[in-house]
């Protein structure tokens, strides 16, 4: 994984940067990710919120109650609405954004090594080998399951 890496929007308005290799990649296939995608599962990674630097634009809020009742903020581009961050994670000073992998420029090499929401994977998704797959959210928090040393 050789980063910086750069990404942004599909139409342009929102470019960032991620300084550092990913503490953890997953994959969500929980209903409302499918549903938010309009596919059958969600690729982020978790980085510091030090990694991570709006570089042009304004990310937009849309905010959802999760079925625990917990309120989840999802940032999107106002102009062409492709999601780029999910909720923060972590608590400051120690805080975590979770970026779509797909919205990264060049996304090669970036393997998701956590599965979660199993439960609600559409039936034709092979879940790789040696990736830990959990059937709703992990019993641990997310960045207990990193693949890549912290920096
Ligand atoms: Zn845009
Ligand atoms: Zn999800």
């Amino acid at each position: 994984m050789t980063f910086p890496r750069e990404g942004g929007c599909q139409c342009g308005a929102i470019r960032y940067a991620v300084a550092r290799p990913p503490t953890v990649i997953f994959a969500c296939h929980c209903t409302a990710c499918q549903r938010r995608s309009g596919s059958a599962f969600v690729v982020s990674l978790i980085v510091p919120d030090r990694d991570f630097r709006l570089t042009r634009g304004r990310l937009k809020p849309q905010t959802r109650t999760a079925d625990s009742g917990a309120t989840l903020t999802h940032w999107f581009c106002a102009d062409c609405g492709t999601a780029i961050l999910g909720m923060e994670r972590g608590t400051a000073p120690q805080l975590y954004q979770t970026v779509r992998v797909g919205t990264l420029d060049d996304s090669t090499g970036l393997r998701p090594a956590v599965h979660v929401w199993t439960r609600s994977a559409q039936d034709w998704v092979a879940i790789p080998q040696g990736s830990h797959a959990f059937p709703e959210n992990p019993p641990r928090p997310l960045l207990n399951y990193g693949q890549a040393p912290a920096s």
